[in-house]
């Protein structure tokens, strides 16, 4: 298919290139490092190869949420950012970009958000996961109280935010104890994003701020499949489970996600987020520098689903909540 557009794709900064190293192999790492530094050059190349029209790019993890010190964390976001508007100028009919936000700080996010919003005119928000705050033991999601008014910022700006994944801290990993292979993409980035996630709609968030649109990648990280287990052990029990949000979670998952098939290139696994969610609210996405152009595109363009349907994954959902023009 040409013209797609992928939304989970990012680079890195000096600052934060070797936070990407952990998950590789000393022979890969040296790739990676390369396609991370790259924009204009290998990558563009490859989106033409693929029919990638478009990249909306965001900086690689954890970065900016794993630097504890706030001011620190403040500056490199700033500096990803203006890294990135930059290289959205040079080329805005085929990168776009998402902010890199210190969550440490909700009030900082919150200006950040809006100065990239506003001034250097990105399409919303892409965070690792939870925040270190002050120390790396401290850690913050954003179902915390004190994060209120940074969503009220995302609301009334209308502009997605995609909750990306990240390791958790070696306090909350020693389930993983022994099995280091189960860390990173394997299965804990899914597990803490997915927790996250769940958080986030049981909290009550979605009643205050009903017109938030939180983006979950690799197909939705195992939600589709959980989700109505989540309600259903609760439904027939009252008073088992109490949290503060009025409505099933499943509702909220319908209703403010969207998913990307970023990492996750399985038609069995695009069934099942098409059966729960709908062709309505997922996006292509491959991953980049992380999983590759050529395997999730040569998946995608063939993977048996209605030709109406793949415009949809593959472009026009896209371009809809993106405000990118309805072409
Ligand atoms: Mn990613």
């Amino acid at each position: 298919m040409q013209g797609k557009i992928a939304l989970e794709e990012h680079f890195a900064i000096p600052e934060t290139a070797e936070d990407s190293m952990g998950y590789f192999p000393e022979p890969v790492q040296r790739e990676v490092r390369e396609r991370n530094a790259d924009i204009h050059g290998r990558r563009l190349a490859l989106m033409d190869e693929y029919g990638i029209e478009m990249m909306i790019l965001s900086l690689n993890a954890p970065a900016v949420q794993a630097i504890p010190d706030k001011a620190r964390a403040a500056e490199v976001a700033r500096k990803a950012n203006d890294f990135l508007a930059e290289q959205v100028q040079r080329r805005p009919g085929r990168f776009q970009g998402f902010a890199a936000l210190a969550m440490q700080d909700p009030d900082v996010a919150a200006r950040e958000l809006e100065r990239c919003v506003k001034e250097l005119g990105f399409r919303g928000a892409l965070v690792n996961g939870f925040s270190q705050a002050g120390d790396a033991e401290t850690v913050v999601y954003y179902d915390l109280p004190q994060y209120r008014p940074f969503w009220a910022t995302v609301e009334r700006l209308n502009v997605p935010f995609y909750l990306h994944p990240r390791n958790p801290v070696p306090r909350d990993a020693r389930i993983y104890d022994g099995h280091p292979w189960l860390l990173g993409p394997i299965w804990a980035f899914g597990q803490e994003t997915a927790v996250h996630a769940l958080r986030l709609m049981a909290s009550g968030l979605f009643d205050a701020h009903p017109r938030l649109n939180i983006i979950l990648g690799h197909m939705g990280e195992n939600l589709p499949y959980g989700i109505w287990r989540v309600d259903n052990s609760n439904a027939w029990i009252p008073n088992r489970n109490k949290w503060p949000a009025k409505k099933r979670l499943g509702e909220y998952f319908s209703s403010n996600f969207f998913l990307t098939t970023s990492g996750n290139f399985r038609t069995q696994a695009l069934m099942n987020a098409m059966l729960e969610i709908g062709a309505d609210r997922i996006m292509f996405s491959t991953d980049w520098p992380f999983e590759n152009v050529d395997h999730a595109a040569n998946w995608f363009d063939a993977c048996p689903i209605s030709e109406n349907d793949r415009f949809k994954i593959g472009r026009s959902n896209a371009r809809r909540l993106f405000k990118l023009g309805n072409e």
